[in-house]
């Protein structure tokens, strides 16, 4: 088996926290075979000679929609699935050369897609899918119009993957089963309104206790997990009593919904930038008044609601939740976050915390033996210096994914 020996760099481990030098790294295959303070015997290895640049582990985005290509969702219903496809494959490959080498989407990516990356047809970050989001009728997952009434046909265009509508147990457990049928790794429902969705309050409470109860029992019958749409605490709560993992946003938490969530060992994933971006470009690419104005409601919330899960104990992980073309704006979490976490805070979110919510430690988010090979050498301290991670991968001088290079400007 081919490997590369990794030489002459500074070492970020999240865990530990701080750059260590005087280490060398040896990748056979796709994976990581050692790590040492001391030279590696590596007769056969290449060597890839660092010039001291900072060796991390390659990036994890826990929120992300690479299906929806269009900031004003409703759009989708007029891009068939030919166009969905290749726009998906632009938006992926733009979160590779990031530094994201793998991402967890919250609705709409399916197996094919996950597929087309696995087998190399396309360059793209892991892909960890939820299939559909999943909720009631009226809900943040109901893209009708008011006009429309029975269900429409969404076949040949993009709404076909990321939304579907179930209401009592027996159909909320017919659309979890369908999902891992098709290969869902998490499944997502809808606990509250959204900000995309134009009917629904953002402060309603969607799907029951027992229809929330049923999807938890039928993910975890079969060895999966819930993930939950919600902003409000009494969302959040009912989420959290009915045996949801991870609560997505999460915006207008307060002590007491936080506290259950350290009680139950939840993750609560926080996408500020999605917000900004929101604010200052939805309106040029289409997105309506009234979600605008939704937006206001939660957009002072959003960093808040890392002070006060960081109290509680509530681990955060990286998320984006950007659509479309806000998507370049990917990275700016790491700028947003820092106005109240450390720069080692963010970057466990966006490595370790990730990891925890895929299911992958020590697989993912660290460079320790038996990791993946997904590493990233940059230009400098990201310590020290966020913007490491802007400019659309500009500082990354290299870029590894499964012990191959995705990027390398070192020669
Ligand atoms: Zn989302």
């Amino acid at each position: 088996m081919s490997q590369l020996l990794f030489r002459n760099f500074a070492l970020l481990e999240p865990e530990v926290g701080e750059l260590q030098n005087g280490f060398e790294l040896l990748v056979e295959g796709d994976t990581v075979r050692e790590v040492s303070d001391k030279s590696i015997k590596a007769t056969n290895a290449d060597v890839v000679d660092c010039g001291g640049r900072t060796l991390m582990p390659g990036l994890i985005d826990s929120h992300v929609h690479v299906m929806l290509s269009e900031v004003n969702i409703r759009f989708l219903e007029s891009v068939p699935l030919t166009l969905m496809t290749a726009r998906a494959a632009r938006l992926m490959l733009a979160m590779l050369n990031r530094g994201f080498t793998s991402v967890r989407d919250t609705g709409g990516a399916d197996w094919g897609m996950k597929t087309g990356i696995e087998q190399g047809d396309i360059p793209g970050p892991r892909l960890f899918i939820a299939g559909a989001a999943i909720g009631p009728t009226g809900g943040h997952s109901d893209p009708r119009r008011r006009t429309d009434f029975g269900m429409r046909c969404h076949c040949c265009d993009a709404m076909r993957f990321g939304m579907r509508q179930s209401d009592g147990v027996p159909e909320v457990i017919k659309s979890v089963r369908e999902q891992m049928r098709q290969g869902a790794d998490h499944i997502k429902l809808m606990m509250s309104g959204g900000v995309a969705s134009p009917y629904d309050p953002l402060d309603s409470l969607q799907f029951s206790p027992a229809e929330v109860a049923a999807a938890v029992e039928e993910a975890r019958a079969f060895g999966r997990y819930v993930c939950a749409h919600a902003y409000t605490p009494e969302a959040i709560t009912r989420a959290a009593q009915g045996g949801v993992r991870t609560i997505e946003h999460g915006n207008l938490i307060d002590d007491t919904a936080a506290g259950l969530m350290a009680e139950k060992d939840m993750f609560l994933i926080a996408n500020l930038v999605t917000y900004y971006a929101m604010r200052e470009r939805a309106a040029e690419f289409g997105m309506s008044g009234d979600m605008l104005a939704k937006n206001d409601l939660v957009i002072d919330g959003a960093l808040r609601s890392l002070e006060i899960c960081k109290r509680a104990g509530v681990p955060v992980a990286y998320g984006t939740d950007l659509l479309g073309a806000l998507q370049v704006e990917q990275s700016r979490e790491f700028i947003l976050r820092s106005e109240v976490q450390s720069p080692i805070e963010i970057i466990r979110a966006a490595t370790t915390i990730g990891a925890r919510i895929l299911r992958q430690e020590g697989k993912l988010g660290t460079l320790e033996p038996g990791a993946y090979a997904d590493l990233l050498l940059i230009d400098g301290d990201p310590l020290k210096n966020l913007g490491l991670f802007q400019e659309q991968g500009k500082h990354l001088a290299a870029i590894m994914k499964g012990g191959k290079f995705h990027k390398n400007w070192l020669n």
